[in-house]
């Protein structure tokens, strides 16, 4: 539900003020999305990211640069790709969408592209939408590149940019992500292809508000389509990627992030993450957000280098894993782990304390010596 215009208007100040004067926001993509989604209990990348910082910049800035982003020959290759698949109005685009998707369908031989430029990201959404519902009554073949949806995220909105959405002539919308990686025959790497699902489920989660909307609503297709080159060539080809889990686990992630104004009501007064801070004052800026680092971070987040020191640094036992920390249960620190297995601390009916002290037992056996106690 949209926030009450005075206090929309006073959160998107106050995220103004965090972010820093002068300082432009950065847009929340969908893999920020996804990623954010797959951490759900860390205000502290959900605030940074609520308030458009750039995490690339922070991360360098606090002396731990993020080792993220594509190189500019990477990009070069992506967009030179994308436009190639999009030539002579989609015309490789549709055919791609029918034969993986809809070969009941009559084949595209000719498709609406509707022009969405707009001023600004509100304006953009608007257009699209406008454009989404048009094309749903007239029973032929629409191809939106680059529209932009909108998702509420904690309290505040993220505006997306899929590659394009295609509207098939039963009316029913298809999210298309075209990536430069390779499908070789005929299948490309899964984790690739895994985080390609995650981003197109944040777009088909954005495109079922748009959905909601409209009067009947369309259906959103829970196959995407992923149009990769062929092989080692750059020619297209296309697969089918059933999202069905994935936007059911980002459905759920999101719900349970911790609304960006309650973070940002929680901080002390004054605090400021801009980039150009001295180190000490930004450092403590970040630090006043309470994080969860896990190793999975490392893929998924700018400032994981800084988080992993952090974590390192407390003794927490989340920096050795997630499936660790839950067979841990209450010790949160090495310390305590190892004050545990030595039989200094911890209560022995505790079946992590008994397996930690079971096991100490067990190494000093294999070593001869005698387990601490
Ligand atoms: S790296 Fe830090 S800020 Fe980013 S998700 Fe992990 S704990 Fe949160």
């Amino acid at each position: 539900m949209p926030l009450p215009r005075t206090r929309g208007t006073a959160l998107r100040q106050r995220l103004a003020e965090l972010r820093g004067p002068e300082v432009p926001a950065k847009a929340l993509d969908a893999r920020a999305l996804a990623a954010l989604a797959a951490n759900p209990g860390c205000k502290r990348r959900a605030i940074l990211d609520g308030a458009g910082v750039n995490k690339t910049a922070l991360a360098s800035a606090l002396g731990s640069p993020s080792a993220f982003g594509q190189s500019q020959f990477a990009l070069t290759r992506g967009n030179a790709f994308e436009a190639k698949v999009k030539a002579d109005g989609g015309a490789e685009l549709l055919r791609l969408v029918h034969e993986r998707l809809d070969r009941r369908a009559e084949p595209p031989t000719e498709a609406h592209v509707p022009d969405l430029a707009a001023i600004g990201p509100e304006g953009r959404t608007a257009r699209t939408a406008l454009a989404l519902r048009e094309a749903s009554g007239t029973q032929g073949w629409t191809l939106l590149d680059h529209p932009m949806l909108a998702l509420d995220v904690a309290g505040s909105p993220a505006f997306l940019e899929p590659d394009a959405v295609v509207v098939h002539p039963d009316g029913s919308w298809t999210v298309v992500e075209i990536k430069s990686f390779p499908m070789l025959d005929g299948s490309a790497d899964p984790s690739k292809v895994g985080a390609a699902a995650r981003q197109a489920a944040v777009y088909v989660l954005a495109l079922e508000e748009v959905a909601a909307r409209v009067e009947p609503a369309p259906r959103v297709r829970h196959r995407v389509l992923l149009v990769c080159p062929k092989d080692f060539s750059n020619l297209p080809t296309a697969s089918a990627v059933d999202i069905r889990k994935q936007r059911a686990v980002t459905a759920r992630q999101l719900t349970r992030l911790t609304r960006v104004e309650d973070i940002a009501d929680a901080l002390p007064e004054g605090t400021c993450f801009a980039p150009d801070l001295p180190s000490g004052e930004l450092t403590a800026a970040v630090e006043s957000v309470p994080a969860t680092y896990a190793p999975e971070c490392l893929s998924a987040c700018e400032l994981a280098f800084h988080c992993r020191d952090r974590s390192r640094a407390d003794g927490a036992v989340t920096s050795l894993g997630r499936s660790v920390r839950a067979e841990l249960g209450g010790l949160t620190t090495v310390e305590e782990v190892l004050a545990a297995a030595r039989g200094e601390a911890g209560d022995p009916d505790d079946p992590a304390v008994a397996a930690l002290r079971r096991a100490a037992e067990l190494r000093a056996e294999a070593l001869g010596v005698t387990a601490c106690r």
